[in-house]
């Protein structure tokens, strides 16, 4: 007969093992233990304050829908904050579709509406159609898809006149993109990324209260509470160079368990010391475009919205 794994904190049965600190949790103390990181997240960059009004980033996957109910209870306790829910739809063919519907639960759940922008009206192309008019040529699925839902987010934030924007993005997205970085050569992001980004004219505040939480954590968080979430693979997600770093990453973390709370921890120590030199920076421009800021002379959504337009007008020809 197998025997039952007690909880390390309180002896009920245990539901998950976290192997980088070798301890097995029931639901109730693993709930709790995602909720004080979270709580740790809040204190250590000051995410959340009375006052705010935040805009957060839902799709239905699960790092969302956490982030949503852990900011949703954050939100009671602090006082005075309000939530506006926002979902990109990329338009991509039954993936986005079944996620929205648990979003849509979510949100019925705990009360709110749910606010949905498309790139269809955002960028003029659904992510399908981006597919099919980039041609051999083009950028990768996920490199037009992530300009585009950075967009239509902080234009969702900046027309509901919120003062941040949460976004899902936890250890395994920030330990994957600190790896990207070294291995592109581009260290001069790393002061750009991580727990919040810095406010620019016309960009509202970034911030990722689920930093120091696993992605899978994120999962068992959604089971523990009892959230609908989404568990489906976005179709064009294998081109990207983030998945192979994410799988590359996966298989390090079940050989030695803690090799990517060990990353993220040496991004947060080198980042808090190349910001005690921050090197000049270049002001920011506006796109020629569409007036957002950007580095150039017109901003990445500018550039590739232009791009598709003419490769989809040169096919009509
Ligand atoms: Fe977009 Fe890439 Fe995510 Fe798919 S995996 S939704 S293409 S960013
Ligand atoms: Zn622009």
């Amino acid at each position: 007969m197998k025997t039952m794994v007690e909880c390390i904190r309180c002896g009920k049965e245990a539901v998950v093992e976290l192997r980088y600190c070798k301890e097995d949790l029931c639901q109730y103390c693993f709930k709790e233990l995602f909720e004080k990181r979270v709580w740790k997240a809040n204190k250590d960059f000051s995410l959340v304050t009375r006052g705010d009004r935040i805009v957060v980033g839902v799709s239905g996957g699960k790092d969302s829908s956490a982030l949503l109910f852990v900011l949703h209870k954050m939100a009671k306790k602090i006082g005075d904050v309000e939530i506006i829910p926002v979902l990109v739809n990329e338009g991509i063919e039954g993936y986005r579709n079944k996620a929205i519907e648990k979003a849509r639960e979510l949100c019925e759940k705990l009360g709110y509406e749910l606010n949905i922008v498309s790139y269809k009206e955002t960028v003029g192309f659904s992510m399908d159609e981006v597919m099919k008019v980039r041609g051999p040529n083009g950028h990768k699925s996920c490199t037009y898809c992530g300009v585009f839902r950075k967009n239509g987010l902080n234009q969702a934030a900046l027309d509901f006149k919120a003062n941040k924007l949460a976004i899902g993005h936890n250890a395994d997205d920030t330990s994957q993109t600190f790896l990207m970085n070294l291995l592109r050569n581009e260290t001069h992001r790393i002061t750009k990324f991580g727990s919040q980004t810095s406010e620019e004219e016309g960009l509202v505040k970034r911030i990722k209260p689920l930093i120091y939480c696993l992605e899978k954590e994120c999962a068992w968080y959604c089971e523990a509470a009892e959230l609908p979430y989404y568990l489906g693979e976005c179709p064009y997600a294998n081109e990207s160079f983030r998945g192979e770093s994410k799988e590359f990453l996966n298989e390090l973390e079940e050989k030695y368990p803690g090799v990517k709370f060990n990353l993220l921890h040496s991004f947060l120590s080198i980042q808090e010391e190349l910001k005690k030199n921050p090197v000049e920076e270049k002001p920011f421009l506006k796109c020629a475009s569409c007036g957002n800021p950007c580095a150039g002379v017109k901003c990445k959504k500018c550039e590739f919205v232009e791009e598709l337009t003419s490769k989809k007008n040169a096919s009509k020809s």
